[in-house]
């Protein structure tokens, strides 16, 4: 997995001499010759505005990439679902309403857990499987990491409030997926409630529905009244048979992780749900980078269960470390195969992080450079924190670091987790991103390593100050 500089130029129709620049902005000094790692090529190749496709994946190269199943093996399946749409819409209340649907709730007894997503199983029998963290950001950061599970959207928009801004993200997000949406227009019962506005609006972004000639179903619905929740579950299943989703069941396990956590009494604790094949008690799972002998499986009513088919979501019991939610987890034949894959893709996962931290860590060694060389009058920063508070008072504290050579310049002190827009603001202007007890989305973590923008995360002022403070004097060493 390594390329020589010249060569990487070739590929990308680019001159040699950008390919070095663009090495020497990211702090890589190299040749035409010079061999490097395939992250530090993706890194330029990306910063050339072109698509990365590897040829050597590293789960292709230890051989466990999925085995095809034959057609006659495969059978139907439930859909999995996942529902977007704006802030107050009704998300959480038509998952709430939808998940009373089930038709085996009053038999099991059980109470319901939140396990990351659940099943109802409907009177004809057939399943339907909600993932029930509600939003895009679930859905995106899950695709992020490699686990498309969604099959089906329900877009949910208020009928008396229309269109909105989180809609048309979620409307984005499905098409770029290629997720087939169902529009459910929600809250119907209100005296406000004006579906056909929803219609024209949604025809203004690109979403026909099938009453105006269109190909995308709609549903009118009260979360609230519990109504029009059987057409919403009958529009899932048509475009479930439309979508011929099948697995083969007679097969080893292999899906994604939906939600995970550290719990007290029971160690690390993930909910999966298996795509293809039927996850059992006393499989070995590897899942990212952990792994271990599944102890247990709980359905979505804290019940032990032994099996679980393709689209079940189940909790497991037995992984030695908490994997992050949305990466693939895969069932292997023993315990030194799950040793050696999970060892594996912690190496990987290791050069990766020390690749864009070289990276990243070039924009900061610039900045000194240009500071010490006495071409850099100023230094901006974004600070995003926890609180307003602190906000302000790091400002106040950063500000008063300026001397006659070098000013502190704070662009904007704000609350809340960093974003893809403060990622792109500080890159345009040249901005250290102060990041205090917050982190980064997903999203903007990646746009940040692209794009070379360095964030900084703290979690006490005087730290804060300390490093501003070595960075004008022209003296820091970064670390992390
Ligand atoms: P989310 O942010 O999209 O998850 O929205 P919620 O499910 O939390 O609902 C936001 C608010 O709208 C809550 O106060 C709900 O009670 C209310 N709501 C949800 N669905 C309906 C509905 O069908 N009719 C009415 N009248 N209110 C609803």
């Amino acid at each position: 997995e390594t390329i020589t500089v010249g060569e990487l130029a070739n590929r990308m129709a680019a001159r040699q001499g950008e390919v070095i620049k663009a090495l020497m902005k990211m702090g890589v000094m190299a040749t035409a010759a010079q061999i490097i790692d395939a992250d530090t090529a993706e890194l330029v190749v990306n910063e050339f505005g072109h698509r990365v496709k590897r040829v050597a994946d590293s789960d292709v190269e230890l051989g466990i990439e999925g085995v095809e199943d034959r057609p006659e093996d495969l059978k139907a399946r439930p859909p999995v679902v996942t529902v977007m749409g704006h802030v107050d819409h009704g998300k959480t209340s038509l998952l709430d309403a939808l998940r009373t649907t089930d038709v085996t709730s009053g038999e099991a007894g059980g109470i319901t857990q939140h396990i990351g997503a659940y099943q109802v199983t409907l009177p004809s029998k057939q399943k339907v499987t909600f993932i029930d963290t509600p939003g895009h950001e679930a859905f995106t950061s899950m695709r992020a990491r490699g686990a498309s599970v969604t099959d089906v959207v329900v877009l949910v928009v208020a009928a008396d409030d229309g269109v909105m801004p989180q809609t048309i993200e979620a409307i984005k997000h499905a098409q770029a997926a290629e997720v087939p949406m169902i529009v459910a227009i929600n809250k119907m019962d209100k005296p406000g409630a004006n579906p056909d506005r929803v219609r024209s609006e949604l025809l203004t972004h690109g979403v026909v529905v099938e009453s105006m000639g269109g190909e995308t179903q709609e549903v009118e619905v009260s979360a609230l009244k519990k109504q029009g929740l059987d057409k919403v579950l009958e529009a899932i299943l048509l475009q479930a048979e439309i979508l011929d989703l099948k697995a083969n069941p007679n097969r080893p396990a292999e899906g994604a992780v939906i939600e995970s956590r550290l719990d007290r009494g029971r160690g690390a604790v993930a909910t999966v749900l298996d795509q293809k094949g039927t996850l059992r008690r006393g499989d070995i799972v590897v899942a990212g980078t952990e792994w271990g002998r599944v102890r247990a499986l709980l359905d979505d009513r804290g019940k032990q269960i032994k099996e679980a088919p393709p689209a079940t979501p189940v909790e497991i019991l037995g992984l030695t470390g908490v994997p992050e939610a949305g990466v693939p987890f895969v069932v292997v034949e023993n315990d030194n195969r799950a040793r050696e894959i999970s060892e594996f893709r912690q190496r990987k996962q290791r050069e990766k992080a020390n690749a864009l931290q070289v990276a990243a860590r070039g924009t900061l060694d610039q900045m000194l450079a240009r500071i010490q060389a006495g071409e850099q009058k100023q230094v901006a920063l974004l600070i995003k924190a926890d609180v307003q508070g602190s906000a302000e008072a790091i400002a106040a504290t950063v500000e008063k670091l300026s001397h006659e050579e070098v000013a502190v310049r704070v662009l904007n002190a704000s609350v809340g987790q960093i974003t893809e827009s403060d990622v792109q603001l500080a890159k345009a202007s040249d901005a250290l991103l102060i990041a205090f007890n917050v982190r980064a989305t997903t999203q903007a973590r990646q746009l940040a390593q692209r794009e070379g923008v360095e964030i900084r995360y703290y979690s006490i002022i005087y730290q804060v100050a300390d490093d501003v403070e070595q960075l004008v004097r022209g003296k820091i060493a970064p670390k992390h």
